[in-house]
């Protein structure tokens, strides 16, 4: 069997190594020189992509696009379509990923990404990541059986502010060689990702509320990697947006709602679709810039940011910095209002799994702007050499050394440009989230549709641009605003835009019969009295011990 195509072999992204498998790539989640891994070609369509694909299942076009990024010679063909149908079996829509018209007469769309079990966009890839770690895993333990030797197992750590626990829950829950310790603040997250999360009783899943905020369980999560003894004696493992799997999965829906639009248009006419993305660490809109590389035509992938807007403000700038210049200070540095901001600078808002400072996907792109950069060619992909991709690593660790540094990177107006080319970006305010959920509730014809805050920062974003292309007498575009969690999930920002309307009960009007009751369900959650590694540690090293794992 032929071996790995350049598109199905990893490199980091800060240039130290290069030739990683898919599995290694996914099992290690980031590079050992702090750098991501991205494929080391991105593949291109294969020539009859759009008549042999435009009718296919959600799932079957799922194996085509992944395969062109996975070898069959490290998952044969069938296996991983027996993978993907179980990922998307655990789905309530038989679309999977549905597109669904809300503004007919502006051609705006919504692709409803929330069908899987946790109601968050999320699922989409960690169904999959989940299925993929026992794969990998249960192949070894055979070769170990084989060979006499110890069982290798999983423990995956991870701190959540809500909706990336739950859905790493849901897709490792019950996986075998896997063990998952889920960090959450205790009494900071919302009643319904708590209890979607603590009400998962499988013997491998571990909730640990933790006394302190999500930055301190971020800062445990981080202790523990790089404690010497917890990583010598587990393979410790991350489910964060920075695994590269959870990337390609997304891939995945940007071609089905193609697809979906195209086969609406005459034979032979192609959409010109606008992709509107709600973005925190830009994973999803990197999937729709990879589909877009890949030959996919995509007119503009639309970067929409909430008051966290570092990526914002590097579209509108170049200047790609945690803090907008001299703002801080004005507000006195550390704010006192420990609700409304912190010292750390990140922004509490409505739509908290975009509340970010930086990034963590972004580097992925700096490094194909660098490469391009250094190549003076828009579309390079296979044919770029070593030696060029090595002084793309070097450029993207120049970057992030600045960022890390002095908190700022300001990159070459060539390289601002082609950002440019493919993205366009918008800010949407708290105030405008609430307005435009009130909006789309109560105006026709989308009324009585409920819009989740971060999908609300989608549409609002896809307004604007509405009117400015009305403006430049665009009249052929289609929007598609990414819709990333159902609304009952986020029933504090949803109310607060709803509850005056007659006839408006998050009950009724909201909440899906899936979490009626869910509250009250049986709960399993360990709390941690202090903010502090090594009580985390112990905890930890005990429910090993009582899973009968170490
Ligand atoms: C994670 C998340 C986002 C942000 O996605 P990124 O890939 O981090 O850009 C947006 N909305 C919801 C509901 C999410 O859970």
């Amino acid at each position: 069997m032929a071996g790995p195509a350049p598109s199905q072999r990893y490199l980091s992204t800060r240039g130290g190594s290069y030739g990683f498998s898919f599995e290694e790539a996914v099992l290690k989640g980031l590079a050992s020189d702090g750098g991501l891994f991205i494929p080391e070609a991105i593949p291109t369509l294969p020539e009859d992509w759009a008549s042999r694909w435009s009718k296919l299942r959600f799932q079957d076009l799922a194996y085509e696009v992944l395969s062109l990024y996975i070898s069959p010679s490290e998952i044969p063909a069938d296996d991983l379509k027996v993978l993907i149908e179980r990922s998307y079996s655990t789905f309530r829509h038989p679309d999977i990923a549905p597109v669904v018209p809300l503004v007919p007469e502006e051609n705006l769309h919504v692709l409803e990404l929330f069908h899987g079990p946790t109601f968050a966009f999320k699922d989409v890839a960690l169904q999959f990541v989940g299925n993929l770690f026992e794969y990998f895993l249960a192949r070894r333990n055979a070769q170990q059986a084989r060979n006499g030797g110890k069982r290798h197992a999983l423990t995956v750590i991870g701190a959540t502010s809500g909706d990336t626990g739950s859905a790493a829950i849901y897709g490792l829950r019950g996986k075998k060689d896997v063990s998952v310790f889920i960090l959450h603040p205790r009494g900071k997250v919302s009643p319904i990702q708590e209890a979607q999360m603590t009400t998962v009783l499988d013997g491998n899943v571990h909730n640990l509320a933790v006394e302190g905020t999500f930055d301190d369980c971020q800062d445990i999560v981080k202790a523990l990697f790089s404690h010497p003894e917890m990583s010598k004696t587990h393979n410790l493992a991350a489910v964060n947006s920075i695994n590269w799997a959870r990337i390609l999965a997304q891939i995945i829906y940007y071609f089905s709602s193609y697809f979906a639009l195209a086969n609406e248009l005459p034979q032979g006419e192609t959409p010109k679709i606008r992709f509107v993305v709600p973005t925190g660490n830009f994973g999803d809109i990197l999937a729709g810039y990879f589909a877009k590389r890949m030959g996919l035509p995509i007119d503009k992938l639309v970067i929409a940011t909430n008051e966290n807007d570092i990526l914002d403000r590097f579209i509108k700038s170049g200047r790609y910095e945690k803090h907008p210049v001299a703002a801080e200070e004005g507000a006195g540095g550390i704010v006192a209002d420990g609700a409304k901001a912190h010292p750390a600078g990140v922004k509490e808002t409505l739509a908290p799994a975009m509340d970010i400072l930086v990034s963590s996907n972004f580097e992925r792109l700096l490094w194909y702007l660098a490469l391009e950069c250094i190549s003076g060619e828009a579309q390079s992909t296979a044919e770029s050499s070593q030696e060029k991709k090595a002084t793309a690593g070097k450029t993207v660790l120049q970057w992030m050394d600045s960022l890390k540094s002095v908190g700022t990177t300001v990159v070459p107006d060539s390289v601002l440009e082609s950002a440019r080319r493919d993205f366009v970006s918008e800010r949407v305010s708290d105030e405008q989230t609430v307005a435009t959920i009130k909006h789309i509730y109560t105006t026709p014809p989308s009324a009585p549709y409920v819009l989740d805050p971060h999908s609300a920062i989608g549409v609002a974003a896809a307004k604007r641009l509405i009117e400015k292309a009305k403006v430049a007498g665009e009249t052929d575009v289609t929007f598609v605003s990414l819709s990333t969690a159902h609304p009952s999930k986020f029933n504090h920002a949803v109310d607060l835009a709803l509850k005056e309307e007659s006839g408006y009960d998050f009950d009724t009007v909201v909440r899906p019969k899936e979490f009626i009751g869910l509250e009250q369900k049986e709960k399993r959650v360990t709390v941690i009295e202090r903010p502090d590694a090594e009580l985390v540690r112990a905890a930890v090293e005990e429910m090993l011990a009582a899973e009968g794992k170490v």
